[in-house]
């Protein structure tokens, strides 16, 4: 029996079989071949192998996730049936006497970088799907497995070094029981993600790809951040328990789900939910969800090949709006950078790409990605009761100019005759230091602030979120992050609006304490949150949560601050 321990990323109890998803080594040698013939059979029988392989994941997809992510893989069977692809490489074998491993390696590159050098904007996205169909080609010529996670077909949990978001929003929830990763933190997105799945999860092991094989047993603690791997007998009866403990908790929470969130002394304040899709939706209103207080829209833009027309993200965010029945929806523009890349856009890999090109920085550059999307928003806003933010603001003019941009786009849409809501409130994502510092400033001119702890803790600290190694500074109740957010807050009240929290703090056991006493608006955490920080915040005093906040903003390190608040609230 082995034990890791890593960072509890997504509450639960996971056991099931080890499923590693690792990049496969499809390294080989060319050789010259002394029967060209034979060869080309043997490229024949790899295409046909991969064509039922590609056939079966399409029909699965189109269950399992819809015609749209479905399409991919009919774009990859065309690529694979396309004779303009594979006669030069038949031609290849035979005219060089070459294997086929190289005959399909070199002229499938020559391919990709003819598409990847095209003005067009379709063409140059073939490149991508060339590659990905060659790697199939060539893991059936060398007989290396390729793994897939949506054809997983039973009870898994997924061990990888890393997950990116598209990874996490397309495991198929009925068979992935839990993941581990050996990097990540609480708030790189495969964590935010596997919360909003209520997948358990442990991010951050460093080493869970070269201790666990495939079909080892696995334990997932989601809870405390553990990972054994083939445990006794013992161990897992004694985790079957945990687990049962854990559902009775989280039945007893439930009964809160029609419950407003008022304090004992009859402070309410709002209980939203962080979405990623649509489709979290149905979390957010089983689990009695106020709001939704940030939706981020980027996973909109991911896993699939190209940009989403205004049409489809006009139908997501009505769906959205109708959906909430009038109840408040935040929609974040476009944040994309950081940990969320989007290969069809093919921006330069950066240095820092956390401190780089990204969200606001990026919609204010390419504007007709934003102009596109503030389109299909504001058409959107007759159907609910839609607030706008945008990510990552660093300057006033920033903001100006995505409001500026924001009101062209409303006249000439009623210019066009098209409907938009009378008021559409307009806020900003407080993650960077220098807004939080000039809240006051902001406060003048935005409708509401939400505090965005996961990026604003990582560039207060210099703390890279992803990286598990500098995890222990992400600490959301260090007092000078409880001052920034003050900050915040009260400059936000001076101006007669409201701040709220979409950072995983707000969701936080040892921060609601503190948040409530500093006067905090609306809290918006994973749906699967709400019902653990209702019940607890029915329990706190306003009044007292005040003077606790008092006391801890004067103190020195983090550790001081949870003592108090655990003594103040037991
Ligand atoms: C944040 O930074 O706190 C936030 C909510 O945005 P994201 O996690 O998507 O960067
Ligand atoms: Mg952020």
């Amino acid at each position: 029996m082995t034990f890791l321990h890593g960072i509890a990323a997504s509450n639960g109890i996971a056991i099931a079989k080890a499923y590693r998803l690792v990049e496969p080594d499809l390294s080989f040698e060319k050789k010259t071949i002394e029967e060209p013939t034979t060869e080309v059979e043997r490229f024949r029988k790899a295409l046909m192998q991969s064509n039922t392989e590609l056939e079966g994941i399409r029909d699965r997809a189109k269950v399992d996730l819809g015609a749209d992510k479905a399409a991919i893989f009919e774009a990859h069977l065309l690529v694979l049936n396309d004779p303009e692809l594979t006669g030069p490489i038949e031609d290849k074998i035979k005219s060089e006497n070459v294997n086929a491993e190289a005959a399909l390696k070199e002229t499938a590159d020559m391919f990709v970088l003819m598409f990847e050098q095209m003005d067009n904007e379709y063409m140059r996205e073939r490149a991508a799907d060339i590659r990905d169909v060659t790697k199939r080609v060539l893991s059936h010529l060398l007989d290396v497995e390729i793994v897939n996670p949506s054809m997983i077909a039973e009870e898994v949990i997924i061990v990888a070094e890393d997950l990116t978001p598209s990874d996490t929003a397309g495991l198929n929830r009925q068979f992935v029981k839990g993941f581990t990763t050996n990097i990540g933190g609480r708030t790189s997105h495969s964590a935010i993600m596997a919360r909003s799945l209520e997948i358990p999860a442990v991010v951050g092991t460093k080493t869970a790809t070269e201790e666990i094989h495939n079909g080892d047993l696995v334990i997932v603690d989601g809870l405390k951040g553990e990972v054994h791997i083939n445990p006794t007998p013992e161990l897992v009866e004694q985790y079957r328990k945990i687990s049962k403990e854990f559902e009775a908790q989280k039945a007893e929470w439930a009964k809160l789900v029609n419950e407003k969130t008022v304090s004992a002394d009859g402070h309410h304040v709002e209980l939203a939910a962080n979405i990623g899709t649509p489709n979290d939706l149905k979390g957010v209103i089983a689990n009695g969800g106020e709001a939704v207080g940030l939706y981020r829209t980027e996973f909109l833009y991911m896993g699939r090949e190209q940009l989403p027309t205004e049409e489809e993200q006009f139908e997501a965010y009505k769906a959205v709006l109708e959906g909430m029945e009038g109840k408040p929806v935040v929609v974040r523009t476009l944040d994309i950078g950081g940990d969320k890349e989007l290969p069809y856009l093919e921006l330069p890999k950066e240095m820092n790409p956390f401190l780089g090109f990204r969200a606001i920085r990026l919609c204010l550059e390419e504007q007709g990605i934003f102009r596109t999307q503030l389109r299909a928003l504001l058409r959107a806003s007759i159907y609910g009761n839609l607030k706008i933010m945008f990510p990552m603001i660093a300057t006033l003019d920033e903001f100006r100019d995505a409001k500026a941009i924001l009101e062209e786009e409303k006249q000439k849409l009623l210019s066009e005759g098209q409907k938009v809501a009378d008021k559409i409130e307009l806020g900003i994502m407080v993650e960077i230091p220098s807004t939080a510092i000039l809240a006051d400033q902001f406060a003048k001119e935005v409708d509401f602030f939400s505090i965005g702890t996961n990026d604003l803790i990582q560039y207060t600290m210099a703390a890279d979120r992803m990286n598990q190694r500098v995890s222990y500074l992400y600490q959301p109740y260090s007092p000078s992050i409880l001052r920034l957010v003050k900050m915040v807050i009260d400059a936000a009240h001076a101006e007669g609006k409201w701040a709220g929290m979409c950072g995983e703090m707000a969701g936080d056991e040892i921060a609601i304490p503190v948040l409530l006493g500093l006067g905090l608006d609306e809290f918006s955490m994973s749906a699967t949150s709400i019902l653990k920080a209702r019940s607890l915040i029915r329990k706190l005093n306003k009044a007292d949560m005040e003077k606790l906040t008092q006391k801890v903003l004067n103190m020195q390190t983090t550790s001081q601050v949870i003592e108090a608040v655990k003594n103040a609230t037991n």
